[in-house]
């Protein structure tokens, strides 16, 4: 007999019949008479209970029926008589098909902190909040390629290899097949890089906007979807050395357009994980409601996660510039009291704590700040007439800060080699980026937005650690 998820027995379709139950042990408690055993199999946040009547099941034949063990159930499904759950299985057979010793399994009834999870992140799955959290992820990557298809983009898959520094991002990860204690050396004493295994020095990807140009100059509209390196050290909740970035690449596109196109995705794909996975996010919002609790009234979210998301799906970003940026910041009570720890001036980078006064005090929805002066953003973002900005865009996001980081690109290819040049680029180096100016070149742009943080800001969690299966961080690459 086939056995049935527990998600599709949870909807009472097979009521009456005879089913087979396949999963993992949460919780056993019982009397003299019966006993329950509630199962989970990942399908969904709900447990399904088990009934065992202790006349055909002895504690003898139950013993290894303990939290963690896998177990395969056969039993009628009934209507259920308990409240708490609409069906439930009357056992008549239960097969142990994996124990889990009840004295060394990490995984007890109690509630566990979540940086204990952590560190039994190859468990954690089995835990309501992780199992929540990673079908939200499982369900907000389905939506990435579901908008792009249904848009006509063409998913590209862009090299992890690569010997060019999309943008001076971050440090970079370098990929090597030398033996580290003997590293050939040239005469001047410095690593000879032609005897290495690509003949020159290569890294892990930091973002793969610009081979995404290349495949755009084709196709006109693409995206991809990988994971991306980044050695900073920033030990932060929104930074991992390794992480998952959606970049789309279109050819024809200008700055506003880019910005409507990357509202229109965000939208989409928390409207699809809200409908898809309403118990999850219902779930993970009682979750942060309790956290809350514990917290300072003033420290305390204003909406509830479904509110907040509903209210984000609903709503218009709002749009400023760079410059307006700056002018809020400077009129603000936070400055004016000396509340902000970095200072505010026009050329400085944003630092966090001014995105989010922008976001979460200021305009209180999704922000998208453009026009950054040319200072402070990669070269290849297209420089405006006034000299001193680029168009250039940011999305902060309530909670989170920078979401997506996007540009029209620039197509001029004298202005693009004069950018090169002052930051120190070869013209040789990027030659085949070049080409794409030379040969058929037109205006385009496009955006990244980092997955983890997107996760985030669905499920609530306040630590990127806690939305990658396992992450890598500084200092951490276990399991
Ligand atoms: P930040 O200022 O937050 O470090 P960034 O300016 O370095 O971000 P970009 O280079 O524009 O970010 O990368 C595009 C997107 O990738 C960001 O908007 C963010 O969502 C995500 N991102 C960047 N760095 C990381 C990281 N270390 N871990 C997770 N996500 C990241
Ligand atoms: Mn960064």
């Amino acid at each position: 007999m086939q056995r049935t998820k527990v998600k599709d027995l949870l909807t009472g379709a097979e009521v009456g019949k005879e089913v087979v139950l396949k999963g993992w042990v949460r919780t056993k408690r019982g009397n003299k008479f019966v006993n329950f055993i509630a199962v989970n199999d990942g399908s969904t946040i709900h447990n399904l209970q088990v009934v065992a009547d202790a006349a055909k099941f002895s504690d003898e034949a139950l013993k290894d029926v303990t939290t963690g063990a896998a177990v395969a159930i056969t039993g009628e499904l009934v209507a259920s008589q308990g409240k708490g759950q609409a069906f439930e299985v009357v056992a008549n057979t239960i097969e142990v098909l994996g124990k889990a010793d009840p004295e060394t399994y990490p995984l007890q009834k109690k509630a566990h902190s979540l940086e204990f999870l952590r560190e039994i992140a190859h468990l954690r799955f089995r835990t309501n909040t992780f199992g929540a959290v990673f079908r939200v992820r499982n369900t907000l990557a389905f939506a990435v390629h579901k908008f792009f298809n249904e848009k006509g983009f063409v998913y590209m898959h862009t090299p992890i290899i690569t010997a060019s520094d999309a943008e001076g991002a971050g440090e970079m990860f370098h990929v090597t097949n030398f033996n580290l204690d003997k590293l050939p050396r040239t005469e001047d004493g410095k690593i000879n890089y032609e005897e290495d295994f690509f003949g020159k020095a290569t890294n892990l990807t930091v973002s793969g906007q610009l081979e995404g140009e290349l495949a755009a100059m084709a196709f006109s509209d693409i995206y991809t979807f990988g994971p991306t390196f980044r050695a900073e050290n920033s030990n932060t909740a929104r930074h991992l050395a390794e992480f998952w970035m959606i970049e789309p690449e279109m050819a024809f596109h200008d700055l506003k357009m880019n910005a409507d196109l990357a509202e229109e995705f965000i939208k989409y794909i928390i409207r699809y994980a809200l409908e898809h996975n309403r118990e999850d996010i219902e779930f993970l919002g009682q979750r942060l409601a309790e956290e809350d609790k514990a917290k300072p009234q003033n420290e305390r979210q204003e909406m509830t996660l479904l509110e907040k998301l509903e209210f984000v799906v609903g709503s218009n970003f709002e749009r400023v510039t760079y410059t307006e940026a700056i002018e809020i910041l400077l009129a603000s009570p936070a400055y004016k009291k000396k509340k902000f720890q970095y200072d505010v001036s026009w050329g400085i980078d944003l630092q966090s704590e001014h995105e989010r006064y922008l976001v979460e005090k200021h305009f209180k929805k999704p922000v998208i700040v453009t026009d950054y002066p040319k200072d402070i953003k990669a070269f290849y973002m297209r420089l405006n007439d006034d000299g001193k900005t680029v168009a250039a865009m940011d999305i902060l996001a309530p909670g989170i800060g920078e979401i997506v980081g996007g540009s029209q690109r620039e197509e001029r290819i004298d202005i693009l080699v004069e950018r090169m040049k002052s930051v120190g680029i070869e013209e040789e180096e990027l030659w085949w980026y070049l080409d794409t100016r030379r040969f058929g070149g037109c205006p385009h742009a496009g955006f990244g937005l980092g997955f983890e943080r997107m996760v985030q800001f669905v499920t609530g969690m306040g630590n990127i650690r806690d939305v990658i299966p396992f992450p890598r961080t500084p200092k951490n690459a276990e399991f």
